[in-house]
């Protein structure tokens, strides 16, 4: 979700992703891996394709070691290279001895991310561009204040939700990210902000490119990674999923009981202007989102977000602040109302000052906790809605 304004389980993931289901056993396949070897299916691996080590879990690397006459601590120093110390080859893991080293090289990669493009904003705003290993680039954000410094991450190559003011809108959605990459985003921001700033990454927001609820056991499996102490070991209350609005991942979500903080990019609270806003709001409507709300909070007790952009002439007048005013009042909830950055000439403008006055004033009135957020990182396309690879937009546009 670009808020600002912008199941499948890990063997599941290897049948989608790296093995190619066949009837018929080859040489090849991997059945010494003791965690397949339950599977009625073979699984082969494709051809000179080799398997992302980092979509094995603890267990399955244990039961890889295990199978292959090692002893199953090794699993246990391995993933913490891994993820802990974010490892980018096989060669660095100093306590691993050297022959299992190369049987690993045999049999795995580590598939990480690179900061292709690193920009830096007047007002301290880092942007990266970030190249995967399939050569896509996703964009993400360190975004420094005086109290915090945030990582906003994608979740997505590009999105299919076609929210109209949406920079990432143009890119078609081209695959969901893996675990692995998006922590390898925080990964990159942290160091990023010990490096430029001398401080530590305190926030993490999902708002960049994609809709997280769209890539959900991914985006669920790196949280797990990023809270966990063998990964970064942060508080889930340091993170903030930002959705626009997708009801039944909401439920879902209030159900599985995560801990860390949900955001919705509202942006109007009256059917008509939101569906012309954001598509989705057709088949999830306003109603349908406050009950799903509601849930969430019977669930969780957590209070909710909304991320709203007031445009000029679409969402500027006193109707639309008594909607949100009414809207907020569902389940104990703030308001980030938050200054636009138009992507282009078109139909979308930053509302005026005055429109925003009477948003604050008319919630205020309602005892709804407001703020007025400025973008950060304009100047090199960091800003809310902003995030999409020009190149590839350019292409896509034949610009
Ligand atoms: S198009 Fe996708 S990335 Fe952009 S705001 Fe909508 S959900 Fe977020």
């Amino acid at each position: 979700m670009n808020a600002f304004l912008g199941y499948a389980n890990t063997l599941t993931i290897y049948n989608l992703t790296n093995f190619q289901l066949s009837h018929h056993p080859t040489r090849l396949q991997f059945s010494n891996f003791g965690i397949f070897q339950s599977f009625n299916t073979y699984l082969c691996p494709v051809e000179n394709q080799k398997i992302d080590i980092r979509k094995l879990s603890l267990t399955e690397l244990e039961e890889y070691f295990l199978a292959n006459g090692e002893k199953k601590f090794r699993a246990k120093q391995v993933y913490d290279w891994l993820w802990n110390k974010s490892l980018k080859n096989f060669d660095d893991m100093s306590n691993i001895s050297l022959s299992t080293r190369e049987m690993l090289k045999e049999n795995f990669i580590i598939n990480h991310i690179q900061v292709d493009l690193m920009q830096h904003s007047s007002d301290g705003t880092i942007k990266n561009a970030v190249k995967l290993f399939d050569d896509k680039i996703v964009e993400s954000v360190l975004i420094p204040t005086t109290k915090r410094i945030t990582a906003c991450v994608s979740s997505q190559v590009g999105c299919s939700l076609d929210c109209n003011f949406c920079a990432t809108a143009r890119l078609k959605r081209m695959r969901n990210l893996t675990p692995g990459e998006i922590y390898d985003q925080v990964v990159a921001i942290k160091e990023e902000a010990e490096t430029y700033f001398q401080r530590p990454l305190t926030n993490i927001v999902f708002m960049g490119m994609g809709e997280p609820l769209l890539n959900y056991a991914n985006v669920i499996e790196a949280i797990d990674k990023i809270t966990s102490p063998e990964g970064l070991g942060m508080a889930p209350r340091r993170i903030t999923l930002s959705t626009v609005g997708v009801t039944k991942m909401i439920r879902k979500m209030a159900d599985d009981e995560v801990k860390f903080n949900l955001a919705v990019s509202l942006h109007s609270a009256i059917n008509e202007t939101r569906s012309r806003l954001m598509p989705i709001n057709d088949s999830n409507p306003v109603e349908e989102l406050g009950e799903a709300l509601k849930y969430w909070y019977q669930k969780t007790k957590r209070k909710v977000t909304y991320e709203y952009v007031i445009w000029d002439g679409i969402n500027d007048d006193e109707k639309h602040a008594r909607a949100l005013a009414k809207f907020c009042k569902i389940i104990p909830s703030k308001v980030n109302l938050i200054q636009y950055n138009p992507i282009d000439e078109g139909e979308f403008r930053q509302a005026k000052q005055e429109a925003v006055d009477m948003y604050v004033r008319i919630l205020e009135q309602n005892g709804i906790i407001a703020k007025v957020r400025k973008s950060r990182g304009q100047d090199i396309d960091a800003a809310c809605g902003q995030l999409a690879n020009k190149n590839e937009v350019a292409q896509l546009n034949n610009i």
